[in-house]
């Protein structure tokens, strides 16, 4: 066995965590750019606590999803500023936008020259400026990974700037931040959390840390995911879910991913859609693909023993079967009222683009088991539909 494993250099977890945020910025430089959603009210307390310890602070607001053209703001902004460290507070696009300009303080040129597939693919040689990570949903886990995703619409694709050194040197994960999340964003969210453990599990280069971590992460998100979608303010249920997404994050970073994400990065470049929502309509045809494939075409594999292990673990029967947690995870879409692809406007006509573009993502490329065109279709063509009709 060999495996490696690497995070954020720090991370800081619990209710309340968030208010050391300017104590610890002041260890780190002296003018931060504040990466903050789309209403930047919100980050007040982050301003006054960086403040309060004699660090500037430039807010810098991301509203929607992030493209290429964000991070050449964000950088032009911090640039002009003198910022010398990053903060940022806010979802998947915020901590993504800031870990993105953190890199690019420090090293040459502009975020074109490094980006896959539609850049100049440049090697991120030099560490990146201190970067510090409050996620304000549980999901993404980007706290915890080294890339940082974008939406490129003129390629109708998601690009990925990806190095070892865009690993935050900060994460602090407050699950009080999560309090205020809507019921659907909960749901969504939540589901991405979900997926990135349970992936990982089955994918094709686990390790023993990750496998600890997705146990771990599933125990909890199954626990506590409907209770967070039904009571935004369940401090237990908030902080299991907090957990769950940076394990997530920390697993998917480490080991892989699988089907799920291989389609959902297409599909999240071709369509206006939530990722965690487009992970959630597809994550219980993959699982039942997946599960079929293996037992027709490999019935000897190790993930058919790990699907196992997820239906004990997210039904937390010790007597559950794989298909009991297949049917566990088409239940809580349906009970979380997760809308089926074709309300993105997603039809049957995009699934041979979907099939191409994802065979090309590194997440497809992890899945347990190569799926045929025709088990994809299947897969695509369910997750369009409303999924109790499948
Ligand atoms: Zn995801």
């Amino acid at each position: 066995m060999r495996f490696e494993f690497a995070t954020a250099q720090r991370v800081i977890f619990g209710p309340g965590a968030s208010r050391q945020a300017g104590a610890l910025a002041r260890q780190a430089g002296q003018r931060a750019l504040v990466v903050t959603g789309r209403d930047p009210s919100r980050a007040q307390f982050l301003l006054d606590s960086l403040r309060q310890n004699g660090v500037g602070a430039v807010v810098f607001p991301v509203a929607g999803e992030p493209g290429v053209d964000t991070v050449l703001q964000g950088q032009t902004l911090a640039e002009k500023e003198d910022c010398d460290l990053v903060v940022s507070l806010g979802g998947g696009s915020a901590l993504d936008t800031g870990k993105a300009i953190a890199v690019m303080l420090t090293n040459p040129g502009d975020v074109l020259d490094y980006l896959e597939v539609i850049g100049g693919g440049k090697d991120l040689a030099e560490p990146s400026a201190p970067f510090f990570a409050l996620p304000t949903t549980a999901g993404t886990g980007s706290e915890a990974t080294r890339n940082a995703v974008f939406a490129s619409p003129e390629h109708r694709q998601k690009v990925s700037l990806r190095a070892p050194t865009m690993l935050p040197k900060v994460a602090i994960v407050d699950p009080e931040l999560t309090w205020g999340v809507p019921a659907a964003v909960t749901a969504s969210t939540g589901m991405d959390a979900l997926t990135q453990v349970i992936e990982p599990y089955v994918c094709i280069r686990p390790n023993p840390l990750t496998d600890a971590l997705c146990a771990e992460g599933m125990r909890r998100a199954a626990r506590s995911l409907r209770l967070a979608f039904e009571d935004g303010r369940q401090a237990a249920a908030r902080e299991d879910m907090a957990v769950a997404s940076h394990f997530g994050g920390m697993a998917l970073s480490n080991a892989g991913l699988g089907a799920v994400h291989g389609f959902a990065g297409a599909i999240g470049g071709m369509f206006n859609a939530p990722h965690g929502a487009i992970c959630a309509a597809l994550l219980p045809h993959v699982m039942e693909a997946n599960l079929r494939a293996l037992r027709q075409r490999e019935p000897r594999h190790e993930s058919l023993r790990r699907y196992e292990e997820v239906g004990r673990l997210v039904t937390g029967r010790p007597a559950a079967s794989a298909d009991d947690g297949v049917g566990w995870v088409r239940q809580l879409v349906s009970d979380l009222s997760i809308p089926p692809l074709a309300s993105y406007g997603m039809t049957e006509a995009d699934m041979a683009e979907i099939i191409e573009k994802g065979s090309k993502a590194g997440s497809m490329k992890a899945n347990p088991i190569v799926l045929t065109t025709e088990e994809q279709r299947e897969i695509l063509g369910r997750a369009i539909q409303r999924s109790r009709q499948a």
